[in-house]
């Protein structure tokens, strides 16, 4: 089937579990009720997707409170009791980050409970989100390694013994954000797809990386509109994306200033197209979806066109995610029809 859809990995968490329409939203539930709750709202990210014919579903992310932390906190040698202020994303923004004081372990498994479940309660091909290297990197102040790059390393390997479990979970898909890549260019050649493949290493699972502009909060479109007419920050990366082991490549698309005729540098590669904007509440209309899928298909084959969102919907309002999924769903689906 051509053109089957996903989302980049995030929903919106009910109100009941976390607090509505923010990015770090505080749980509204404790202990046993709150271990409970994150895998009830995973069964309802995965019913929604399926109602809105979602073809890769994902757990909605609903048992993290943010992406990179959700990881960081099976974590050892990480202390979050005294956060410090950090300039991240080349000081795109301050971030209270934790402190790596010592030699980085895993506590233990860190997304079985809702992969497990989420595998249990869906025949469609579950995907897995987990934060990359590079960005797990720059999301945390270092007091331990004295060296970003061994220490990116050192996270690669805790993050591919967590990605070869879950496929041997059952998960289809396991996908690394990578927000980074597109802030440390030179860097991203240089070693942070190295450390990606690290991360990938031994699996035979359908392996992606999200790189994208960010969510839709103020300091991330003020940054874009910093950015001039065209965003050409991924000419750098591109090539070496191709020559990597990676499978798919997420990209956000639709509203993006990102020209599409760089997709064509992805030779190979399955394009995750964002063609959900998640930083406006309009729904995408089917035609809309499908007029950009028939724009990417002037770069890419449209065998290696997958339907996604832009980036992940967490602090969006959660009848607008919704809303935002069906259009997902019907314009891949319109996508299908007009261009087999
Ligand atoms: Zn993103």
């Amino acid at each position: 089937m051509i053109f089957p859809s996903t989302i980049a990995g995030s929903l919106p968490k009910p109100s009941w579990l976390a607090e509505p329409d923010k990015l770090w939203p505080q749980w509204r539930l404790q202990g046993a009720d709150l271990a409970a709750g994150k895998l009830d709202a995973t069964l309802l990210a995965i019913k929604l997707q399926e109602d809105a014919g979602i073809d890769i579903v994902g757990d909605g992310e609903q048992s993290r409170q943010h992406f990179v932390h959700g990881f960081l906190e099976f974590v050892d040698g990480i202390d979050f009791s005294k956060k410090v202020e950090m300039g991240i994303r080349g000081d795109r923004y301050k971030a209270m980050v934790p402190v790596v004081r010592g030699e980085l372990k895993l506590k233990g498994r860190v997304h079985q409970l809702e992969a497990r479940h989420a595998r249990a309660h869906t025949k469609r091909k579950l995907k897995i989100t987990l934060p990359g290297p590079m960005t797990i990197s720059d999301t945390v102040a270092d007091a331990h390694y004295g060296d970003k790059i061994k220490m990116a390393f050192a996270i690669a390997d805790l993050l591919n013994k967590e990605a070869r479990a879950l496929e041997a979970d059952g998960v289809d898909v396991i996908q690394f954000d990578e927000p980074a890549f597109n802030v440390f260019m030179s860097e991203v050649a240089g070693w942070g797809i190295e450390a990606l493949a690290r991360a990938i290493d031994g699996l035979k699972c359908t392996t992606a990386v999200h790189i994208c502009y960010g969510y839709g909060i103020k300091a991330n479109i003020d940054w874009k509109n910093s950015l001039g007419g065209e965003w050409k920050q991924y000419e750098e990366i591109f090539p070496a994306l191709a020559k990597s082991c990676i499978g798919q490549v997420s990209v956000e698309c639709i509203n993006s200033r990102v020209p599409l005729k760089l997709l064509s540098l992805l030779t190979g590669k399955d394009i995750l197209v964002g063609v959900i904007d998640v930083a406006n509440d309009a729904i995408e209309t089917p035609e809309q979806i499908a007029q950009v899928i028939g724009e990417v298909m002037k770069f890419v084959p449209k065998e290696h066109i997958v339907a996604s969102t832009n980036c992940g919907m967490a602090p969006m309002h959660r009848n607008i995610a919704a809303a935002k999924l069906t259009a997902l769903g019907t314009g891949a689906a319109l996508a299908r029809k007009k261009f087999a």
